[in-house]
């Protein structure tokens, strides 16, 4: 499979970058930047430190779309807005792994998802994804006696908060509850915020370093803590994902699919 990368000297780019020239049965179909980004030019390979593949970083996402079987978007909301509509047009499959996505950006993923195959994910791990399922059971057979509290780390470069991922956390335990996440988030406590309110699901913060990513789920109750926690140790968890994902979608019908679905564990 030709597998394109768009965003492909971010942090997440340079990542799957490796992991495609790594993996049997892909090849690099090439890489996009934003106009303007001093990468623009680069070799795929030298850009990593591996060999020269050949292949240019450009700046035109549609040439990328055609020359491709699949693409990974790490990138950000409004790219990936333009990604989800030339997936759509070219029937091209889409991998988005970009966080900070909301209505306006899911919706243009459902556009495309009518005519290719998208899967998007807050998170690509295998491990977060079982921690998905095993938080929406937790909040399930706990009841509400059990304050639900979301923490997550993050490196100092990370631009949206919460993470995708503690979000997702979130909506699995409010799933769990028979809740909608909206009507019981507290996102934001600082200053005289009064008793915690009876049912809410909370979200806490910290950056900094390097850290990959690390999520925490208390369910604090009368007497006992229940805690469910992952630690991602290297960004490669995401980006062999993702490349699962993409290998995942050959001769798959359109539609919008999660890491649980091409991970089995639905
Ligand atoms: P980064 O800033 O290092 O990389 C993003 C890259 O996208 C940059 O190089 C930027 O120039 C490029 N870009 C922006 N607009 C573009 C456009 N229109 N066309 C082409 N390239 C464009 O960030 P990162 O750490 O690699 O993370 C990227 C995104 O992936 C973030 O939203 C992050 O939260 C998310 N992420 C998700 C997972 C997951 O498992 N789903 C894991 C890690 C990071």
């Amino acid at each position: 499979m030709k597998i394109g990368i768009v965003g492909a000297a971010g942090r997440m780019g340079r990542m799957l970058i490796a992991e495609v020239l790594g993996t049997g049965g892909c090849q690099l179909a090439g890489g996009t930047e934003q106009p303007g980004s001093d990468a623009i030019g680069q070799d795929l390979g030298v850009l990593i430190g591996a060999d020269e593949q050949g292949l240019s970083i450009g700046d035109d996402a549609r040439a990328l779309f055609e020359a491709s079987d699949a693409v990974v978007d790490f990138t950000q909301p409004e790219a990936t807005m333009g990604h989800a509509a030339l997936s759509g047009e070219t029937g091209v499959a889409l991998i988005v792994g970009t966080t900070g996505l909301e209505a306006p950006h899911m919706e243009a993923l459902g556009r495309a998802a009518a005519k290719a195959a998208v899967v998007q994910a807050a998170n690509m791990s295998v491990g977060v994804n079982l921690l998905l399922g095993l938080t929406e059971q937790v909040a399930n057979a706990l009841g509400e006696d059990y304050d639900i509290e979301i923490a997550e780390m993050h490196h100092r470069h990370k631009v949206d908060a919460p993470s995708g991922t503690a979000l997702a956390l979130g909506a699995a335990a409010a799933k769990g509850r028979g809740v909608d996440l909206n009507e019981v988030s507290d996102r934001g406590r600082d200053g005289e915020t009064g008793p915690r309110k009876a049912g809410d699901i909370g979200f806490s913060v910290i950056r900094g370093g390097d850290v990959a990513g690390d999520h925490w789920v208390v369910f604090a109750g009368p007497g006992e803590r229940v805690e469910l926690t992952h630690k991602a140790g290297s960004r490669e968890i995401f980006a062999r994902g993702a490349l699962r994902a993409a290998l995942w979608t050959e001769g798959r019908a359109p539609g919008l699919y999660s890491m649980r679905d091409v991970l089995g564990l639905d």
